[in-house]
């Protein structure tokens, strides 16, 4: 089935066009929130597939898990959810262009997880980003500022805790566009050219580096937001961190792919290249 109303098309087989309404609202509100140009979203088309494990998007379309039985949300907010994050992914790659998983991932966290975990949940996205810190359990920007080193932590709730706070501060202090800029004008490293240039990004655009803005943002969570005790022991009752790192690729972040002189199995790549973040 396809739906298409000066929308981007959203293409669902036969059995779910129960929910293509519901996609349909969703994917306007995504689209509202990044403050898309029609004109760069009106030739896309996604397919939406439901799987049974593990949400992700590809060119073409957008794969999304089912809801496990245990789950504190009902069927529509979790499919709510996942695919508004994941078509935050496809609209923000193949509109805007691939920055770090910091902004990427946190853009996706921003229009989608932060919005509805605090609505079905309560759950604040700030607050917890600033009990992190407090009860030093913060991972600095310097550990997963590289995407192969934030995706390996890809099951640690704390990197999306803090790339979607992370992201709602330069929303709400700078704008927008801005971002839009880093996704622009970020590269990828390669073997050829194993540079990582978020910093040069960062100064053009914010006027200083992202380091900078990582002490600036929590300067901001420190001033705005108040933590009550209870809120705070309530947190670190809940904590329960997810260690099991998953080495990604530098290069091609698959996981799992390295042999024993460091070679990706996937891209080729060697691995013993150190990117240089400048
Ligand atoms: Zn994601
Ligand atoms: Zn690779």
């Amino acid at each position: 089935m396809m739906y298409n109303s000066r929308m981007i098309s959203i293409r669902t087989i036969e059995s779910l066009s129960h929910i293509q309404k519901d996609l349909e609202e969703y994917s306007r509100d995504v689209i509202s929130q990044l403050n898309l140009e029609e004109e760069n979203y009106r030739e896309l088309s996604v397919d939406v597939k439901f799987i049974n494990s593990g949400s992700y998007f590809d060119k073409n379309g957008i794969m999304i898990e089912r809801k496990k039985s245990d789950h504190n949300f009902s069927e529509q907010d979790w499919c709510e959810l996942l695919f508004k994050h994941e078509l935050t992914h496809f609209l923000t790659s193949h509109i805007w262009g691939n920055p770090v998983a910091l902004f990427f991932e946190g853009i996706a966290v921003y229009v989608s997880d932060m919005k509805i975990r605090h609505k079905i949940l309560s759950t604040d996205y700030n607050k917890n980003a600033k009990i992190l810190i407090e009860t030093n359990n913060y991972i600095p920007f310097e550990k997963i500022l590289r995407s192969d080193q934030y995706l390996s932590r890809r099951t640690d709730f704390r990197c999306d805790t803090i790339s979607g706070s992370f992201i709602s501060f330069l929303v709400e202090n700078y704008n927008l566009e801005k971002i839009k800029n880093v996704f622009e004008q970020s590269n990828i490293p390669t073997v050829k050219n194993p540079h990582l240039n978020i910093n040069q990004v960062c100064k053009k655009i914010f006027g200083k580096d992202i380091f900078a803005l990582e002490r600036q943002w929590m300067i901001w969570l420190s001033g705005n937001y108040v933590l009550g005790k209870v809120e705070v022991e309530l947190f670190k009752s809940k904590i329960n961190f997810v260690n099991d790192l998953k080495k990604r690729c530098q290069f091609c972040l698959w996981p799992n792919t390295m042999n024993d002189k460091n070679i990706c199995t996937h891209c080729h790549c060697d691995n013993s290249i150190q990117i240089v973040i400048d």
